[in-house]
């Protein structure tokens, strides 16, 4: 049925057609009745239809016009849902909230998101280091590419361990929740997908500065390959590094992806410190 609506590419659409899929974002999410939720990217109801029923409210974000009024002839006359129409990224959801204090607080986001803007969508969903949502989101499930899931995920020293992995970790915990292949869409994308669930956190012990940790963070990762020392050269003194590296018992040969996250804030505070 959705499959006849035509998928525009300049909006990354992708319709999930798999049940299987389906239910595990639903699991994933541990809806409950008294849950007010954000769906980013409803695009023909296939996710939206599953979630009405089950909680208090639904505020859908959906930028494709046409979609918008299919959308609204199906759900329309429903109380608990609310579309709005725009660009996520742009939107400023409080002030045309205001209006519908009915929606104005989501503590939960599910949706299959559009893989290009995945980046700038995490920003806004979950902060920066230096800037964080200070009114976080109870959880949030998403469908993403399974590459971007496996480095959300991952776990220090692994190949997937990148500065992704940091910034999104120390805000959050994340977890893969299970791998859709590809034929799960129409049209399938080029990769592969899965089921991500982040759990916004306050990392303990915290960054002391938390600008420190993202220019850390950045330069670390810098030059793949390349030993953290050398990637930090413009930021501190060689000798000092080994020091500190020493004193943290952090191998002073190490690469960036070998350093845990509580490490990577561990060292920008002993840096903070200087
Ligand atoms: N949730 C649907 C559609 C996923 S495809 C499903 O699972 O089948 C991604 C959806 O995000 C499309 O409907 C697309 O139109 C929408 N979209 C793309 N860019 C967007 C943006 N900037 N803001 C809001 N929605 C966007």
């Amino acid at each position: 049925m959705t499959e006849k609506v035509r998928p525009r590419k300049q909006f990354a659409q992708h319709w999930l057609k798999s049940e299987k899929a389906l239910n595990e974002i639903i699991q994933a999410s541990q809806l409950q009745s008294t849950d007010c939720v954000l769906e980013i990217g409803p695009g023909t109801g296939i996710l939206t239809r599953r979630l009405l029923p089950l909680v208090q409210s639904l505020l859908a974000v959906e930028i494709d016009r046409d979609l918008c009024e299919r959308l609204t002839k199906e759900f329309g006359r429903k109380e608990n849902f609310l579309l709005v129409q725009g660009d996520f990224l742009e939107l400023d959801l409080p002030s045309l909230l205001a209006p519908f204090p009915a929606f104005q607080n989501q503590n939960k986001v599910v949706a299959n998101i559009p893989y290009n803007i995945t980046g700038p969508i995490l920003e806004k969903l979950l902060g920066t280091i230096a800037n964080p949502n200070l009114e976080p989101y109870d959880s949030i499930v998403l469908l993403v590419q399974k590459e971007v899931a496996q480095r959300l995920a991952a776990k220090p020293g692994s190949k997937a361990f990148g500065a992704l992995s940091v910034r999104v970790q120390y805000l959050a915990e994340c977890e893969l929740i299970y791998t859709v292949p590809a034929g799960a869409f129409y049209p399938p994308p080029k990769v592969d997908s899965a089921v991500v669930r982040l759990v916004p956190r306050q990392f303990e012990p915290p960054a002391t500065d938390t600008r420190q940790l993202e220019t850390l963070v950045k330069l670390g990762f810098g030059e793949k390959r390349k030993m953290l020392r050398n990637n930090l050269q413009s930021l501190v003194e060689r000798d000092r590094l080994s020091q500190l590296l020493e004193k943290l018992e952090i191998n002073p040969q190490a690469r960036a992806e070998q350093l845990s996250v509580s490490q990577w804030v561990a060292l920008a505070n002993e840096l903070g410190d200087m």
